[in-house]
């Protein structure tokens, strides 16, 4: 089902007694979701994921602005009637029922012509069981189970009605780094195999890029971009975008823009036709730089780790914005790194330039 925002804003009185006003957590929010893809909800803690998605749930009514399921208006349809499946950080497993009651409770309170017998109810709870791969587990209680089955166990709840959309908040947070990055590639999978219009809302970056078939990243209430993952880490349209994505993060420095040439502090880096710009962010992703003897850009030398197939280079230059800045390069590529210099050209593509005050991309 594909989703559209119109102008969706979301305003909460603000909990600051004190000052008073009112938190937007939803700024304006216009874009469309297409059909049967995984789209990941991306941004710091804070920035409005999570109503965002109480808003698609019909958990909770924006302020103004219209939600579309397909090409029906859903802005006043509760909850219960949008067909959207939701799972939690924390489960919201019931600790008294099995792992079968839990998938079954939300089949239970149809009514009429919907109402189904036990017999029904266990065969879908089964087949939804077979898909994340918990057949096994379903007469045990929830404290018997570990927290990525449990994980499971809600995500077969959410997808048990079958819903239209499936809504996922942070649902790996819970878990420890090896379940983290298999549970994410089971979300994939179980995604790929239904195709059910899939939102999974996360603050950690990596997550996001590496399941998602679109992400969107926004801050403060507002969406920043939208794109497939690469293309956003490959193209991004601001400074906040640019420095949220990568790991480890793009490396940032302060230059200027003169004769037709990005320097950042005597050395000239780039060429560019843009007109003279007296300062700004000269923003290099770590793959960007390579090292050569007599580069463009001549740093002191810190240290170099070693980490099998690539080398983290660890320099220091006066006009970066942090003590050092770390240069990821493919081992063939070393120089000698003798003495306390060393010397790169940087890679066009992995440089970009922002207005340092709006963060407004320039290059
Ligand atoms: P995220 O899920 O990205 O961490 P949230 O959507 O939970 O962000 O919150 C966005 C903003 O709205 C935050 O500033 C938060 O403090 C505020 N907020 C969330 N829920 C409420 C509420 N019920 N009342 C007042 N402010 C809220
Ligand atoms: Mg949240």
């Amino acid at each position: 089902m594909k989703v559209v925002f119109e102008n969706l804003t979301k305003a909460y009185p603000s909990r600051d007694k004190k000052k008073g006003g009112e938190v937007i957590a939803v700024n304006n929010f216009s874009f469309e979701i297409p059909d049967g893809k995984l789209i990941g909800l991306l941004g710091p803690s804070g920035c409005g994921k999570s109503t965002t998605l109480h808003l698609l749930s019909g958990l909770q009514k924006p302020t103004n602005g219209r939600i579309y399921f397909g090409e029906d208006d859903v802005t006043d349809v509760p909850a219960e009637n949008r067909g959207v499946g939701l799972v939690f950080q924390n489960y919201a497993l019931y600790p008294h029922l099995t792992v079968m009651e839990n998938i079954i409770f939300p089949l239970q309170n149809r009514k009429g012509k919907d109402k189904l017998k036990k017999e029904e109810m266990h065969e879908m709870a089964r087949e939804t069981a077979k898909l994340v791969q918990i057949e096994e587990l379903l007469y045990r209680k929830p404290n018997e189970l570990s927290g990525g089955q449990q994980q499971r166990v809600a995500i077969a709840r959410a997808l048990v009605k079958k819903p239209s959309i499936l809504l996922l908040d942070e649902p790996l947070s819970n878990l420890d780094a090896r379940l983290r990055l298999q549970t994410r590639e089971e979300i994939k999978r179980i995604q790929e195999q239904t195709k059910v219009t899939t939102i999974f809302v996360t603050h950690d970056q990596e997550e996001a890029m590496s399941i998602s078939d679109l992400i969107i990243v926004m801050k403060d209430g507002v969406v920043h971009q939208i794109g497939a993952p690469q293309e956003v880490y490959d193209n991004p349209n601001n400074l906040f975008v640019a420095t949220f994505l990568g790991t480890p993060p793009i490396n940032l420095f302060k230059g200027k823009i003169e004769n037709n040439k990005v320097y950042i502090g005597d050395n000239a880096i780039l060429n560019t036709n843009v007109e003279d710009v007296s300062e700004v962010t000269v923003a290099i992703r770590p793959e960007g730089f390579l090292p050569v003897e007599n580069g463009s850009f001549s740093c002191n030398l810190q240290r170099v780790e070693v980490m099998g197939r690539d080398i983290s280079v660890i320099a220091e230059h006066e006009c970066c914005e942090k003590p050092s800045f770390r240069a990821i390069v493919r081992s063939e590529n070393l120089i000698s790194l003798n003495g306390n210099t060393v010397s790169f050209d940087v890679l066009p593509h992995k440089v970009f330039v922002f207005n340092p005050n709006t963060g407004d991309r320039i290059i």
